[in-house]
């Protein structure tokens, strides 16, 4: 492969940070000791954030953002990896403080590295990408906590959105009974085709949680925070749990301790970025094996590498439906 190659690079400027497509040499790439062709990334929450400014996820400078990405190894020096292996990052700074998958060359620790299952080819692992690895560290972290399907319903809030999308189907192939929680109620019927059983409105949970509610639903995956969560915290059902990982709503949890002290619930947090290299590949190999492939195919869509400025916008207003692929042009 050339030493030149095209990539996004973000830079930090006296007028604030800029982010342009240009052409990269191996100059840019970081320290590391695999070198790979990056054949898809994808759009995350994250991603939209690094790439519009507008939170100072980039703490690096110059810098490829995309937290990750799926591709083949060019050239190795870590004896887990060869010319020719599929792999698939995500997490450990990548997009953040390391250069990530918005470019066609990258440079990384084969530490944070995962050979792709079988079952899963590069284009489904971005499909799936951060968001759908961390959906799948929700459901695991519940279904470790002993709940199933005859426990009851399972809520998942943002549910339109990549992690919810993903984790609405991966419960549904589990067997749970799964009612998604979205603020566009306009995609009842993509909702109800990955697998929900029932979809309400995300308003009904946007207003101060009362301390207790009815006990309703033996878990939830949370992406919003918020009063979503606190609302969602005061409906679980005696000894049931919460998987919380995002803030789409807000970084506050206004809620009591009600929940935990007279009902015996449990609020998990789940990390994505520095979960170790065991629980990664355990979460991809459930991927292969418990997210129906046609599924991920209906909840994600293509998105144009040119394209990722704009989309960048879109994702933070909550205008993107499932999972954006980005095909890394050859
Ligand atoms: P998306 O933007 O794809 O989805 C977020 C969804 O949240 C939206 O689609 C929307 O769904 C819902 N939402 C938006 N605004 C609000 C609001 N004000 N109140 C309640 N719900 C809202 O993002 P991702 O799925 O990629 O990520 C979701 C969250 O999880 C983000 O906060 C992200 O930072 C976090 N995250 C955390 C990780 C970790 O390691 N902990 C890893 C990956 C993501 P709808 O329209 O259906 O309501």
């Amino acid at each position: 492969m050339p030493d030149h190659f095209q990539g996004y690079q973000i830079n930090k400027t006296d007028a604030g940070q800029t982010c342009e497509l240009k052409q990269l040499s191996d100059d840019d790439l970081m320290e590391g000791d695999v070198t790979i062709q990056v054949e898809y990334s994808s759009l995350n929450y994250k991603d939209g954030l690094a790439l519009t400014g507008k939170s100072s996820v980039v703490r690096k400078f110059p810098l490829t953002p995309g937290v990750d990405f799926s591709g083949t190894v060019i050239s190795s020096e870590h004896s887990g990896f060869k010319a020719g292996d599929r792999v698939v990052l995500n997490g450990f700074g990548v997009g953040e403080v390391h250069s990530g998958g918005y470019a066609q060359k990258a440079r990384v620790k084969g530490d944070w590295l995962v050979h792709l299952p079988d079952g899963i080819d590069s284009r489904q692992a971005m499909a799936i990408g951060t968001a759908g690895f961390t959906a799948m560290l929700c459901v695991t972290v519940l279904e470790n906590h002993g709940i199933q399907p005859e426990s009851g319903d399972l809520l998942v809030t943002g549910a339109s959105g990549g992690v919810g999308s993903v984790a609405v189907a991966i419960l549904n192939k589990l067997g749970f009974r799964v009612v998604a929680i979205t603020g566009r109620m306009e995609e009842k019927d993509y909702l109800q085709g990955l697998g929900a059983a029932d979809v309400l409105d995300r308003k009904d949970f946007s207003a101060k949680a009362r301390p207790l509610y009815k006990e309703l639903w033996a878990g939830a995956v949370d992406v919003a925070g918020g009063n979503t969560l606190a609302n969602v915290l005061s409906q679980i059902k005696y000894g049931g749990a919460v998987a919380a990982c995002g803030l789409a709503e807000s970084i506050d949890l206004p809620a009591s301790v009600a929940p935990f002290i007279l009902r015996g619930v449990t609020l998990y947090g789940i990390d994505s970025v520095m979960a170790p290299l065991e629980k990664r590949d355990a979460a991809w190999k459930r991927l292969a094996q418990d997210l129906d492939m046609n599924l991920l195919e209906d909840l994600s869509f293509d998105l144009d590498f040119n394209d990722l400025p704009r989309a960048a916008e879109d994702i933070l207003a909550g205008k993107i439906r499932g999972r954006a692929i980005v095909k890394i042009p050859a």
